[in-house]
């Protein structure tokens, strides 16, 4: 009996008047792995195999009766299959058509039938056979199929890169429109064909890579040559795949190909571009190294004279102060043109920094002494020393932990009106991190506003230019001390109560070994400071010195400061009349040190070092206006002991003297 609703109404089949299907045939049918439905002469389903219960997921029991139209979606289909029984004729068999079938659950299947009449048992009245074929997979499959096929060939004539299969052999199996743009080559002129727009000459090395991908190596994402049909050259970047058959062979390969002529045009005008910067950059470094030789060269002589008479004051007891304020302001002169030098210097990463182990509160002591001491003996600022006892080392570049302090003091002193206060105080931290020694430089000035504090350490700024401009600076040495620091893996941290609120520094240094050589002590004060600023006395030994030098006032200068020193002192302008000096010297006794200028009119001193260091075993020192490492480095090659750059102190050449000549 029918008991699923759809069917159950009795109109649709008469089970009364069903004629009966032959058990041999009805088992036949049971096994068959088709769809297989035994119907009467009106379309009344008979018999309904396994196969159709278990694709529509109906019983037998369950259809037996109903109409075959009954199982289809209501619709063209099963409005033309009830035509057909109405006007059933064994000429109308067989039926072939493909129909949905709805099933249990109401996923459609498609199935394709072919109906077949079979005569009934003792006459006229006929059995029509609907054997079906699920072709639901198949043809949905076909239908993706198809789709995928539409998505590729959009994609392929959408596709801004040019498309391009080739077979094993080269010969082009699809060409895209972008490929018929970019190339200048049809279609039709194209496929079947070996590639056109590899130039006959360089086949074989097409059909080489060709193998080569066959073979698994990539050519994707390399550069290739491609030539267009007027025979331009086009720079195209390219990717490949392998598109294999039906056994997994390699059968072509894709090539995915993008022009990148403008690419390169662009890298070109950058790589261009850079090196005009760098030229620029290099031009600029090499006139600020010529600018500071230029200011140099004149400060030279001044400086040298002034010390020699410093060093003979005895002879102008009234003059003293006036001279050292002269030396101070020369000094203060060279440290602005080394400024800018040391900035050319952290700009390319060039500046460096020897460390040795020095006692970080000694330099400070001697920068206060230099920076402070006059404002305070004047009565104009107050000074408050608290120093914590002891020997605190550093391992660090002294002359250059001298350049820190010396900025953070100079700046106190510059920013800080008359009555003021300056303070110089240290104290130990511990972090984590390790020991550090904390240098705190404070005053009582013009404060900085709490927006400006992170800006004050970068170069050419200065807060306020109308304020900052009275005081002079080029904005440089907050800069260039923070950078100092930070090689020597410290900090610098500036605080402030903002406009009018005064300013504090901090530097910090990691501690190396901690000697404390008096803790009985309260701290540095005055006396300690300005007794400790000059180093001690030292007896020089006299030396024979050949000076090499065309600036006359500088040699004139320079010849007198070294004679001053005790030492005896040749002259000579240039390369050959220092040669010819160095010879008379020679007959004459021996020379011990040579002190020469690096740039001379007939040649240069590193020529001249080299002559006198291969003839007579010579040393030297070069003093020369140009400051960079590379010349330092050129020195050193040629023989220099060491190498001064002008305006040299007195102290520094002292010590170089005595060190050369050894
Ligand atoms: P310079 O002093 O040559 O201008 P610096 O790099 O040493 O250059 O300082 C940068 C700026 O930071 C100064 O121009 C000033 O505006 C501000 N500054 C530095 N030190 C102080 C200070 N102690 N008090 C107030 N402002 C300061």
């Amino acid at each position: 009996m029918v008991s699923d609703p759809r069917f159950g109404n009795g109109t649709l089949g008469d089970p009364a008047r069903t004629e009966s299907v032959p058990d041999l045939a009805s088992a036949a049918l049971a096994c068959l792995g088709h769809l297989a439905i035994v119907l009467d002469h009106r379309g009344r389903i008979l018999l309904f195999n396994q196969e159709c219960e278990r694709v529509t997921g109906y019983t037998a029991a369950e259809v037996q009766g109903s109409q075959l139209w009954d199982l289809i979606p209501e619709g063209p289909q099963a409005g033309s299959l009830r035509t057909l029984f109405v006007n059933l004729s064994p000429g109308l068999l067989p039926y072939r058509w493909e129909s949905l079938l709805r099933n249990r659950r109401g996923d459609p299947r498609l199935i394709s039938w072919t109906l077949t009449g079979v005569p009934a048992a003792g006459g006229q009245a006929v059995h029509v056979v609907a054997a079906g074929i699920d072709i639901s997979e198949r043809r949905w499959a076909e239908a993706d199929l198809l789709r995928t096929n539409q998505v590729l060939r959009t994609l392929i004539d959408a596709s801004p890169l040019a498309v391009s299969v080739l077979d094993v052999s080269g010969t082009v199996q699809i060409w895209s429109p972008a490929a018929e743009r970019l190339f200048g080559w049809s279609r039709r002129e194209v496929v079947g064909r070996l590639s056109p727009c590899v130039p006959e000459e360089n086949r074989e090395e097409l059909l080489a890579s060709l193998r080569r991908t066959l073979a698994g190596e990539s050519l994707s994402g390399t550069e290739a040559v491609w030539h267009h049909k007027d025979g331009t050259a086009i720079d195209v970047e390219q990717w490949t795949a392998v598109l294999r058959g039906p056994q997994d062979e390699p059968e072509s390969i894709l090539f995915l190909v993008a022009d990148i002529r403008s690419r390169k045009r662009a890298a070109e005008a950058l790589r261009a571009g850079m090196q005009a910067v760098e030229a620029a950059s290099h031009a600029k470094d090499h006139f600020l190294a010529v600018l500071s030789h230029e200011l140099r060269t004149p400060l030279t002589p001044v400086l040298a004279a002034v010390s020699a008479l410093e060093e003979d004051s005895s002879r102008f007891p009234g003059l003293r102060d006036t001279l050292t304020m002269i030396r101070r302001n020369v000094e203060l002169e060279a440290r602005l043109i080394d400024d800018l030098l040391d900035l050319t210097r952290i700009s390319r990463g060039k500046l460096e920094i020897h460390r040795q182990p020095v006692d970080a509160q000694h330099i400070l002591v001697h920068a206060v002494n230099i920076c402070c001491a006059q404002e305070v003996a004047a009565g104009r600022l107050r000074l408050e020393m608290g120093l914590i006892p002891g020997d605190y080392r550093v391992l660090a570049d002294g002359p250059r932990m001298t350049q820190v302090f010396w900025n953070l003091l100079n700046n106190a002193v510059k920013f800080t009106p008359s009555g003021g206060t300056i303070g110089v105080r240290s104290r130990v931290e511990s972090e984590a991190r390790g020991r550090f020694i904390a240098v705190e430089v404070s005053d009582t000035g013009i404060g900085i506003e709490p927006e400006m504090l992170p800006r004050i350490f970068d170069a050419f700024e200065q807060v306020d230019r109308r304020i900052t401009r009275r005081f002079g600076g080029l904005g440089l040495g907050l800069a260039l001390s923070k950078a100092i620091l930070e090689l020597h893996g410290g900090t610098l941290t500036a605080e402030s109560g903002g406009r009018g609120h005064g300013s504090t520094f901090t530097v910090r240094l990691p501690v190396g070994d901690l000697v404390d050589l008096d803790d009985t002590g309260s701290g540095l004060t005055m006396d300690d400071w300005s007794a400790g600023a000059e180093p001690p006395e030292r007896a020089d030994r006299p030396l024979r010195i050949l000076l090499v030098e065309d600036h006359a006032d500088t040699a004139e200068a320079m010849a007198e400061l070294l004679r001053g020193l005790d030492h005896q002192v040749r002259v000579a302008g240039s390369v050959s009349a220092g040669l010819a000096a160095a010879e008379a010297a020679m007959e004459e006794g021996g020379l011990d040190l040579l002190v020469s200028d690096l740039g001379l009119p007939d040649g240069n001193g590193l020529d001249l070092m080299r002559e006198l260091s291969r003839r007579y075993g010579l040393k030297g020192i070069a003093l020369s206006g140009y400051g960079m490492e590379e010349d330092i480095q050129k020195s050193l090659e040629a023989g220099f002991e060491r190498h001064l750059t002008k305006p040299v102190s007195l102290q520094i050449l002292r010590s170089a003297i005595q060190q050369a000549a050894g």
